[in-house]
C-alpha cells in the first residue's frame, strides 16, 4: 500500500566522521550502509555497482518541490506540491470504491482520491488535520484531483521545511523504490563531497573548452536549483550534460585511437610487388577504373606495403565498383606470396564473390577456395588442407571463414564486404583469427552503407577511410515510384512488359518479421500468384531457407537470363549483380529504413538500360513513411540517402547500434551531440599527448575494463 513520506532530511548512508576507508569513487556500493546482498542484486540490474555507477546515474526528469502551489492556481496535467487543511473525508461508491479527502487552503479545494487505502489511513485523513501532498492535478468530475498523491500530515505549527532543489526521479528497476534510489544517490553525494568527484579533465583543458568541472555537473544533475531550465534539461541541451556527453565521447574516442595506435605497432607481412598481376588483370577488364577506385586502390596498395597491418575502412556507394577493387588488393597480396580472405554477410553474395574471382582470376593460375558454413559443404575436408598448404591462395565465404579448425597458410589479406554490421570487437576478432606468429593480416572493410562523416569517427576511429566518391560513367539513376498496392495490377503490367522487352526484374518481398520461414512463406506466396497472372514469364524464387545449390542455380539461371522474373526476400539486398535486370518492384516499402530501401534499388541500374524501382505500400502511409519514400524519390546519391536516414531515425537504427558494436552511450546522443563530436575529433590528440594518464583513466571510466581488448 504506498504511503509515500516526502522525505526532507537525508541521512548520512555511509560511514562515521572520520573512518579509515573514506568513500571514493571506486567502492563497491556494497560497502555502503544499508545495501544487502538483496538490494546489491536490483542495484546490478541497473549497472550500479561502484559509488561511481551512482553518481553517473543520471535522473530521467525532474520534479519540483521546491514551492508551495496555492491549490487555486494549480494547472490540470502538471505535478505540484500543496498545503491545506482535509475539509471532508469520505469513501464513495462510483465506479470503484475509493476514499475522497476534500483540501482547501483558502484559495481554492483540491480531491484527493485513493483507490487503495487502509482502516488506518482512512482514520488519520479526518477533517481539520493539515497535509502536505505532491502529485499530478487532473480534472476529477467537477473538481480538481490528485489520485494516490503522496503526502504526510504537518501536526505542528512550526513551518514544515521544503525542499531546496528539485528533485530527481531516476530510471529504476523492479523492486527498487524511487525514494530508496534517490537517498542513496543523494547520500553518497554528500559522504564523498566535491573534492571526491574526481575529475579527468583537468582545469586548463576544461577553460580552453568552456564546459564545467565533472564535480558542477553531477551536483547540478542530482540537485538543480529550483529555477533550473527543465526543457533545456530535458533535451539534454544543458551544459552539464554536454559536459558529460563530451567526456564520454572523448572516452570512446580515446580508446579507439589507442586501438588503432596499438595496430601500429603490430606487424604485418609488408606486401609490396610489382603489380604485374595488376597490369595484367586491368588490360583484361572490359573497362577502365575510374579515377575513384584508381585513387583508392593506390591508397590500400600503400597501406599494404608498410610492416604494421593494413585498418581500412573502403565506403562506396551501392554500384560504385568496390569488387574491382577489393580483386587487385588480393593480387598484391598473391603476387607478394601471400594470401587472401574475401569474407561476405551472406551466402548468396560469397557465391557471387566466388563466381567473379574465380571468373577474373582463372587466367592467372590462382586457385579461389570456396569455405561455407560448417559441414555444407563435401569437399571441406580438402579445401582446409589447400588453404592450409599454401596451394589456395584466395578463400571465398561466409563468416565460416574464420571458424575453428581453419588455418590459413600465410594469409596477408582479409576482405570484409558490405559488413555495415561490424563492430571493433569483430574486427579485432579478425584479426587475431588471421594471425600467424607475429603476424596479422592487413584488413580491408568495405562498405556501402556510407556514414556521414561525424558518425564515422565514432564508430570507426580506428581505422583510416578510402571513400569510392564517383560510380561508373554511363550510370542512369534508376526512377523511382511510390505505388500503393491497390494499383498492383498495373505494376504486374509493367513487369510483363519490361520482361517481354528482354530485360529482367525484381520483385522483393519484405516483411516485418525478421524469421526467415515467414519471410520464404510469403515469398512463395508471391511467386505463385504472380506465376498464374504471368504465365507467359519464366520465374524464379529464392529465399533463405532454399539449399545453397538451389540458391545458386537459381540465381545462375536469373543471371544467364533463363529467368525474367526473380521473386526473392532481402536476400538480394547486398552485392548481387546482374546488370540486364532494369525493374524492381519492393512490397510493403513503407516498413523498410531508407538504407535499407536504397541497397535494395542498387541491385538494378547496373546496366545501359533505363532502369526502374516501384516501392508499393499500403496506405495510409505514416509520416516517416512519407518521408522516406519522398527522399528516396528525390535522389539516388546514399551518402545523401545516409544523412536523411539519420535525421529521420538516428544512429543506432541506421548502424543498427547492437550489430555495429556502435557504442550504446550512457549519456551521449550521437545526433543531438553531433558538434561534441566534432569538437572531440579536434581535441583527442592533443588530450592524449598532455594528458596520457587522464585519457587512460577516461576510458576505464566510460568503457571500463573491457575496453583494452584482451592483449590485442
Ligand atoms: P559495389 O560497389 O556495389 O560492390 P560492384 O563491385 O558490384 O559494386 O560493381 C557494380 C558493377 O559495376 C559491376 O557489374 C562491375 O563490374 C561494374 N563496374 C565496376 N567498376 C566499373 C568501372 N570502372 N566501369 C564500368 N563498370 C564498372
Ligand atoms: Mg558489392
Amino acid at each position: 500500500m504506498p504511503l509515500s513520506i516526502l522525505a526532507t532530511e537525508k541521512p548520512s548512508l555511509t560511514q562515521e566522521q572520520g573512518d579509515p576507508n573514506p568513500l571514493t569513487l571506486s567502492t563497491p556500493v556494497t560497502a555502503l550502509k544499508g545495501v544487502g546482498p538483496n538490494l546489491a542484486r536490483r542495484l546490478a540490474r541497473l549497472g550500479l555497482s561502484k559509488v561511481q555507477d551512482l553518481l553517473f546515474h543520471l535522473p530521467q526528469r525532474y520534479q519540483d518541490r521546491t514551492q508551495l502551489v496555492p491549490i487555486g492556481a494549480l494547472q490540470i496535467g502538471r505535478e505540484a506540491l500543496i498545503e491545506g487543511e482535509i475539509q471532508l473525508s469520505e469513501i464513495r461508491q462510483g465506479r470503484r470504491r475509493s476514499l475522497v479527502c476534500a483540501v482547501s487552503d483558502g484559495t481554492g479545494e483540491i480531491f484527493l482520491r485513493f483507490f487503495h487505502f487502509s482502516t488506518w489511513q482512512q482514520n488519520s485523513l479526518t477533517p481539520a488535520i493539515r497535509l502536505r501532498c505532491f502529485g499530478e492535478v487532473r480534472q476529477g468530475a467537477g473538481r480538481l484531483e490528485m489520485v494516490h498523491p503522496e503526502y504526510r500530515r504537518l501536526l505542528g505549527e512550526e513551518a514544515e521545511a521544503i525542499e531546496v532543489h528539485l528533485t530527481p526521479i531516476y530510471p529504476t528497476t523492479e523492486g527498487l523504490r524511487q525514494p530508496l534510489l534517490r537517498d542513496l544517490i543523494q547520500g553518497v553525494l554528500k559522504d564523498l563531497g566535491e573534492e571526491g568527484i574526481i575529475d579527468h579533465l583537468p582545469p586548463t583543458f576544461l577553460e580552453g573548452i568552456g564546459l564545467p568541472t565533472l564535480s558542477q555537473a553531477i551536483v547540478y544533475l542530482h540537485q538543480p536549483p529550483p529555477d533550473a531550465p527543465l526543457d533545456v534539461l530535458a533535451e539534454g541541451k544543458h551544459p552539464v550534460q554536454q559536459r558529460l556527453a563530451f567526456e564520454e565521447l572523448l572516452a570512446h574516442h580515446l580508446s579507439l585511437r589507442q586501438l588503432r595506435l596499438r595496430a601500429t605497432q603490430l606487424q604485418a607481412p609488408s606486401l609490396a610487388s610489382e603489380g604485374q598481376l595488376q597490369k595484367r588483370f586491368l588490360a583484361a577488364l572490359s573497362f577502365p577504373l575510374t579515377a575513384a577506385q584508381e585513387r583508392v586502390v593506390q591508397e590500400i596498395l600503400e597501406d599494404m606495403a608498410r610492416d604494421s597491418p593494413m585498418q581500412r575502412l573502403l565506403q562506396g556507394d551501392v554500384g560504385s565498383g568496390k569488387t574491382v577493387v577489393a580483386a587487385l588488393a588480393i593480387l598484391q597480396a598473391v603476387e607478394a606470396g601471400h594470401q587472401a580472405a574475401l569474407m561476405a554477410p551472406t551466402e548468396l553474395l560469397a557465391e557471387q564473390h566466388l563466381r567473379v574471382l574465380q571468373r577474373w582470376f582463372s587466367p592467372f593460375e590462382i586457385n579461389v577456395e570456396w569455405l561455407a558454413a560448417k559441414g555444407a559443404a563435401k569437399g571441406r575436408r580438402e579445401s582446409l588442407n589447400r588453404l592450409k598448404s599454401g596451394e589456395a591462395q584466395v578463400a571465398v565465404g561466409t563468416h565460416a571463414l574464420f571458424q575453428e579448425g581453419v588455418n590459413f597458410h600465410h594469409l596477408g589479406l582479409v576482405v570484409v564486404d558490405e559488413q555495415h554490421r561490424f563492430g571493433v570487437e569483430q574486427r579485432l576478432a579478425l584479426r587475431e583469427k588471421g594471425r600467424h606468429g607475429a603476424y596479422c593480416p592487413h584488413q580491408l572493410i568495405m562498405t556501402a552503407t556510407p556514414i556521414p562523416r561525424t558518425l564515422a569517427m565514432t564508430a570507426y576511429a580506428d581505422l583510416d577511410t578510402s571513400v569510392i566518391d564517383q560510380l561508373p560513367p554511363g550510370r542512369i539513376p534508376v526512377a523511382t515510384a511510390a505505388v500503393s498496392h491497390r494499383r498492383r495490377t498495373e505494376v504486374v503490367v509493367k513487369v510483363r512488359r519490361a520482361c517481354q522487352a528482354g530485360r529482367q526484374a525484381y520483385w522483393v518481398c519484405t516483411l516485418i518479421e525478421e524469421s526467415d520461414s515467414l519471410q520464404a512463406q510469403a515469398a512463395e506466396k508471391t511467386a505463385a500468384e504472380l506465376a498464374e497472372v504471368l504465365p507467359e514469364l519464366r520465374i524464379g524464387l529464392i529465399h533463405g531457407r532454399m539449399k545453397p545449390p538451389d540458391k545458386e542455380s537459381t540465381m545462375a539461371a536469373f543471371k544467364s537470363g533463363a529467368i525474367h522474373l526473380l521473386v526473392a526476400t532481402t536476400v538480394i539486398e547486398v552485392g548481387v549483380d546482374v546488370p540486364n535486370a532494369s525493374l524492381m518492384i519492393i512490397e510493403n516499402a513503407e516498413r523498410l529504413g531508407l538504407s535499407q530501401l536504397h541497397q535494395l534499388r542498387g541491385r538494378v541500374g547496373r546496366g545501359a538500360a533505363d532502369s526502374y524501382c516501384v516501392l508499393l505500400y499500403h496506405g495510409p502511409l505514416s509520416e516517416l513513411s512519407r518521408a522516406r519514400l519522398a527522399c528516396l524519390r528525390a535522389t539516388n546519391d546514399g551518402f545523401e540517402i545516409a544523412r536523411r536516414d539519420l535525421e529521420l531515425r538516428g544512429p543506432g537504427e541506421v548502424l543498427g547500434t547492437r550489430q555495429t558494436g556502435l557504442p550504446q552511450y550512457r549519456v551521449a546522443d550521437l545526433l543531438r551531440d553531433q558538434d561534441l563530436l566534432a569538437r572531440v575529433g579536434r581535441v583527442a590528440d592533443r588530450f592524449q599527448r598532455q594528458y596520457p594518464a587522464q585519457a587512460e583513466a577516461l576510458i576505464r571510466r566510460w568503457l571500463g575494463e573491457e575496453s583494452h581488448y584482451g592483449e590485442v
